[in-house]
């Protein structure tokens, strides 16, 4: 069995397919999906999508470019659902230095607000990392105590120091199918170096569609391209890289247990 723990099921391009793409994914493996929001409206939509369908759980968040939707509004939904045995994380969290403009002060604020919101919740986090990852780390080792339940770092493209970093704090990472692309030599040297016990999978549906798909609308059945990639790197069996990412999973998702 494997489990992507990062997809955005909601997307207009997967929810009018969702039940195909529920279907396919299990053919593959993929037999349970974490839905990740970004922003208020995302988190409501994700909540229905969870309590929906079966092996589908939520992960309910305002990521850094969606902001203005941490409000009260917001922060009364996760009081409300943090409970629900479907409701399992609390992202996608986090800092994104890509696009201008972008208020590093506010993104900041509302990151440490989510990071106590998870610890509040006694949930453990999903955090999303762009162009952004020094004042990330500071926050996260300035913040420790915020993190006792737990994370995943995810996508992660850092260096081996980051990622040395992320776990002394404790954290893992998701690895999506930015690790199959030709250009991501860095990514998978790197790789060789990441302990089997911080790795997970996702796709992040429906972006960054593992090769040879790349450009095509990603969904979860495609996460057993990044697995096997990963597996081969490692040279480990598909059925151990599969098994030990599994465990992880539920390591750091305990609901989902
Ligand atoms: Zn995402």
């Amino acid at each position: 069995m494997l489990i992507d723990v990062h997809a955005h099921l909601n997307d207009k391009r997967l929810i009018t397919r969702i039940e195909q793409i529920i279907q396919d994914a299990k053919n593959c493996g993929i037999e349970k999906i974490i839905c990740v929001s970004d922003s208020l409206d995302s988190s409501k939509a994700i909540l229905e999508i969870a309590q929906q369908y079966e092996n589908i759980y939520a992960s309910l968040g305002v990521h850094p470019s969606a902001i203005n939707s941490f409000n009260e509004e917001f922060i009364d939904l996760v009081n409300k659902n943090s409970a629900n045995e479907k409701v399992v994380a609390i992202g996608e969290i986090g800092l994104d230095y890509h696009f201008e403009p972008f208020d590093k002060n506010q993104q900041i604020n509302v990151f440490i607000k989510q990071l106590e919101l998870a610890s509040q919740m006694k949930l453990p986090v999903q955090i999303h990392c762009r162009d952004a990852m020094e004042d990330m780390l500071k926050i996260l080792d300035k913040n420790k105590e915020l993190l006792k339940l737990g994370g995943i770092v995810h996508c992660f493209s850092g260096s081996l120091k980051d990622l040395k970093q992320i776990q002394k704090l404790g954290l893992k990472i998701s690895l999506g199918g930015v690790v199959t692309f030709k250009n991501a030599k860095n990514l998978q040297h790197l790789i060789k170096d990441i302990p089997l016990e911080m790795i997970m999978f996702e796709t992040d549906c429906p972006y960054l569609t593992p090769h040879p798909y790349r450009g095509k609308t990603n969904e979860p059945k495609y996460m057993i391209l990044t697995a096997k990639n990963v597996a081969d790197i490692k040279k480990i069996s598909y059925k151990e890289m599969f098994e030990i990412s599994t465990n992880n999973c539920l390591d750091v998702f305990k609901k989902m247990r």
